[in-house]
C-alpha cells in the first residue's frame, strides 16, 4: 500500500513525520509515494488535514485520509503523536475499512467571466464584504427567500459545523447526516431590513444561490483559502458528488469529539 506523509511545518510535527519515514520505509507492506498514494497522513492540526485535503484534491476517489494530531484530539484527525507505532501496525493490516463524509460543492459566475469556477470545500465556504455592507439576494431551490444585508454568510458541511460555523453560533451537525448549513454573519436587522436570523439547514436534494449586488467586491473563500475577490455575479451551493474517506481502524464517537474538544473531560467519564 502506498503511503504519503503530509506535515505541517512545526517541529513536534516534522519529528512525527521522521519516525513515520523511518517505520514505513521498514516495512514489508508499504511503500512512500507523495504521487500516487492509496493513503495520505496528515501530520499536525484539523488545519493541516484542510490543507491536505486541498493538495490531494484531484485524486480523492482513490485515497483515503489518516489524521495524526500532535497537539489534541480533533476533528479529521483520530491519532495522537505517540501512537505512530499503533497507526502503522494498522496500516499494515489494512483491509479498506473507509468512512466518508459529504463535501461542499460550490460554483462560481462571475460578472467579467462567462465561465464558471466550480470548488470543492470540506469545511466551509465564505462570502463576505470586508468594508460596508455586503447586499445579495438568497434564491433556495431556485425560489427567492431574502434579501441579506451584513458582513457576510457562511456556508459548511457537517463537519465544517464545528469550526468556523459554530463561531457565527451555527448548529453542531453530526456528520452521518448529508446537509449544508446556511450561518449569518453579523446580518443587519431593523424596522428596514429583514433577515431570517437563524441557521438554515438544507437536505442533499435542495441548493442555495447568493446573488451579490452589482458592483460589489466580496470575498470569496473555501476553509483556509481565499478563493477570490473579483466581482461576483453569483454563487450556487449544494452537496457535492463527491466525498472525503477516512481510512478508520477506530471509531470515535462524534459527540465524545465533541464534548472533548469544547468542553474538555469533565467528570462524567
Ligand atoms: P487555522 O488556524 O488553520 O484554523 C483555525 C482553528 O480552526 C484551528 O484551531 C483548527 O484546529 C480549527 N479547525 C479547523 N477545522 C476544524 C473543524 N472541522 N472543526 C473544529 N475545528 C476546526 O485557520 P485557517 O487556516 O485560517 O482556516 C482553516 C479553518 O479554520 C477554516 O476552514 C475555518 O473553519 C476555521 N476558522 C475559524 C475561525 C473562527 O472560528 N472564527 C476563523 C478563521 C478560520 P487545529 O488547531 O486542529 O488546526
Amino acid at each position: 500500500m502506498r503511503i504519503a506523509i503530509f506535515s505541517n511545518k512545526g517541529e513536534a510535527s516534522r519529528k512525527v513525520a521522521d519516525a513515520l519515514n523511518k517505520l514505513i520505509t521498514k516495512s514489508p507492506s508499504l511503500l512512500l509515494d507523495g504521487l500516487n498514494p492509496d493513503i495520505v497522513i496528515s501530520v499536525g492540526g484539523d488545519g493541516t488535514l484542510l490543507s491536505a485535503f486541498h493538495h490531494y484534491i484531484d485524486r480523492l476517489e482513490d485515497i483515503r485520509f489518516v489524521g495524526i494530531h500532535t497537539g489534541h484530539l480533533g476533528f479529521y484527525t483520530d491519532w495522537r503523536d505517540y501512537e505512530v507505532n499503533e497507526l502503522v501496525k494498522s496500516l499494515e493490516h489494512d483491509d479498506g475499512q473507509s468512512v466518508s463524509y459529504p463535501l461542499l460543492d460550490v460554483q462560481v459566475a462571475y460578472q467579467d467571466d462567462e465561465i464558471t469556477d466550480t470548488i470543492l470545500a470540506l469545511n466551509e465556504s465564505t462570502i463576505k464584504r470586508p468594508t460596508n455592507t455586503m447586499q445579495a439576494d438568497i434564491y433556495i431551490k431556485g425560489e427567492f427567500f431574502e434579501s441579506f444585508r451584513g458582513d457576510g454568510l457562511c456556508i459548511s458541511t457537517p463537519t465544517g459545523s464545528t469550526a468556523y460555523n459554530k463561531s457565527v453560533g451555527g448548529a453542531i451537525i453530526n456528520p452521518q447526516f448529508d446537509a449544508i448549513q446556511v450561518t449569518e454573519i453579523a446580518s443587519i436587522n431593523n424596522r428596514v431590513f429583514r433577515t431570517i436570523g437563524s441557521p438554515l439547514i438544507l437536505p442533499a436534494d435542495e441548493w442555495i444561490r447568493i446573488v451579490p449586488e452589482a458592483g460589489d467586491t466580496d470575498v470569496l473563500t473555501c476553509d483556509q483559502l481565499t478563493v477570490s475577490d473579483r466581482p461576483i455575479k453569483s454563487i450556487s451551493y449544494r452537496i457535492s458528488q463527491q466525498r472525503i474517506s477516512f481510512a478508520q481502524y477506530r471509531h470515535t464517537q462524534f459527540w465524545k469529539r465533541v464534548s472533548g474538544s469544547f468542553i474538555g473531560q469533565g467528570n462524567h467519564d
